[in-house]
């Protein structure tokens, strides 16, 4: 087929994918009248994010942490309880169903907004027209006038590792896995990995993490990474950085993991129950038909976009398959933009300011450059620290390891970045993300009335101590 009539056509727009990109997209689109469908070859509505990404990771945390409370914090709390008891089957049922509840909450918002929903996996025929394949091996055409890819991604696989989801695993394995093991090891030291390792170390498992490079986090502010590595380190993870792993073979007990030192050389064996890889995650393009319109990716196997157009202009691409950071939130973002631009208005991502959280004891979120990203750019900036140690809600909940930085510019004092180590700094953070959205100044935050006692009272501090004026400290 070459040049369709629109007046012809099915859909005004067919999204591909319902994960957090695909599923906004699509009731944005219609929310602004577009008749729209959106195509997902899995059962459950909601992609990686929802299915096995971002809630039920946040489940698993929340449960293990209040497990992990029970037995090591109570006691000094006043609190005696017995010793308490990890039943993984009801833990796991417990947290599939608030997967079940939310995905089909989304079915919910498709009905309510008349998103047409379309089970099976979509393949572009041209650059009008997808070929879906359905459960059950049937196939049927669509037609559209626009369409997004929103296919997400997947697990990158370490090279010659068999990954069973049972004893070698990625992170989709890791949220299901039947027993607690005696000792986990982790292949890399990145946010799902210490999530997940957080997961099951507070669950009594000995957690080992293997890391290429010379820092956990790679991309983080640097001092945040160490204060964070020393945090996790306090709390059982032991760390073998610059270390790359040989092989990983599975046997009799578990696995055998074979490392070698990157500055020596020096090679050993480790006895493991389960492996888990977190090396990252590659964008989801396989058996899209993307030859047959002649879209291309890029050598990591993104699809690049010029304001998320593809190069075909009636192709759109957003979330993780696209360039920039793979997460949820981007992604959504993404959505509502290419939905509204689609729609004849002027949709906008600023990707200077877009928040970044892990969800481990305490929580480590980020918005903005980092003081390494500042220096190499060359610009002067001010910087604003305040301890959690100061901070009376802190205190008062015994949540008062880490810190809030601030970084402002050292002329205009507008904010460039904010870096957070504390309990609940994944909120805390929102502040500073809006006040930047806003083109804020440090001394904007520092003159806003917080209320007391909160954990933001740190940040309207740090925001002070830009100043040197703060007067906790
Ligand atoms: C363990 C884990 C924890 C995470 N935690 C967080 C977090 O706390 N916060 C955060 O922001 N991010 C988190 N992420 C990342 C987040 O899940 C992703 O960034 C987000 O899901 C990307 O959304 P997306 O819509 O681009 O793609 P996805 O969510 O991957 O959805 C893409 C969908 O497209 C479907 N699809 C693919 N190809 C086709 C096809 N040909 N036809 C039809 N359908 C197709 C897939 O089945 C999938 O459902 C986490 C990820 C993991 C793995």
């Amino acid at each position: 087929m070459t040049q369709q009539n629109f007046a012809k056509l099915d859909f005004d727009l067919v999204v591909i994918g319902a994960g957090p990109g695909g599923y906004v997209a699509a009731i944005r689109a219609a929310q602004l009248g577009l008749k729209t469908a959106c195509v997902e070859k899995r059962k459950a509505l909601g992609g990686t994010c929802l299915n096995v990404g971002c809630i039920p990771s946040k489940a698993l945390l929340e449960i293990s942490h209040k497990f992990h409370d029970a037995d090591h914090q109570f006691e000094k709390l006043g609190i005696t309880v017995s010793k308490p008891k990890i039943d993984v089957k009801k833990l796991l049922a417990n947290k599939n169903e608030i997967v079940t509840g939310l995905t089909s909450g989304i079915a919910g918002l498709f009905k309510k907004n008349k998103v047409t929903q379309i089970e099976g996996a979509a393949k572009f025929l041209d650059k009008n027209t997808i070929e879906i394949t359905k459960a059950d091996g049937s196939k049927e055409k669509i037609s559209a006038k626009n369409f997004i890819i929103a296919t997400g991604s997947e697990v990158t696989k370490l090279p010659g590792v068999e990954i069973d989801e049972k004893v070698i695993v990625s992170s989709t394995g890791a949220l299901d896995l039947e027993s607690v093991p005696q000792k986990m090891i982790v292949i890399g030291a990145g946010v799902i990995g210490l999530e997940l390792g957080s997961v099951w170390g507070r669950f009594g498992a000995e957690i080992e993490v293997i890391e290429f490079l010379d820092k956990i986090t790679p991309a983080m502010d640097n001092e945040v990474s160490r204060n964070f590595q020393r945090i996790l380190e306090k709390q059982g993870f032991k760390f073998r950085l610059s270390t790359k792993v040989v092989s990983v073979k599975k046997d009799k007990k578990g696995a055998i993991v074979e490392i070698e030192s990157v500055a020596d050389g020096k090679r050993e064996t480790l006895s493991v129950d389960v492996v888990l890889v977190a090396i990252g995650r590659r964008p989801n393009t396989e058996n899209l038909g993307l030859e047959n319109v002649g879209i291309k990716t890029n050598q990591r196997g993104f699809i690049e976009n010029d304001h998320l157009r593809t190069s075909v202009e009636n192709i759109f691409v957003i979330g993780d398959v696209t360039t920039g950071a793979m997460l949820a939130h981007k992604a959504e973002d993404e959505g509502v933009a290419a939905a509204e631009i689609i729609a004849g208005q002027k949709g906008h991502v600023n990707y200077d300011v877009i928040p970044n959280v892990i969800y481990t004891y305490p929580e480590i979120a980020s918005v903005g450059k980092t003081e390494e990203e500042l220096k190499a750019a060359g610009i002067a900036y001010k910087t604003g620290k305040f301890s959690m140690m100061a901070n009376s809600r802190a205190r008062a909940t015994g949540d008062d390891q880490g810190f809030v930085k601030i970084l402002a510019d050292a002329k205009t004092d507008r904010i460039l970045g904010a870096h957070i180590i504390g309990r609940e700094a994944g909120n805390t953070i929102h502040e500073v993300v809006v006040a930047m959205e806003f083109g804020g100044s440090a001394e904007d935050i520092a003159r806003t009335c917080h209320a007391h006692p909160t954990y933001n009272e740190a940040v309207k501090e740090a925001a002070m101590a830009v100043d040197k004026r703060q007067i906790h400290s």
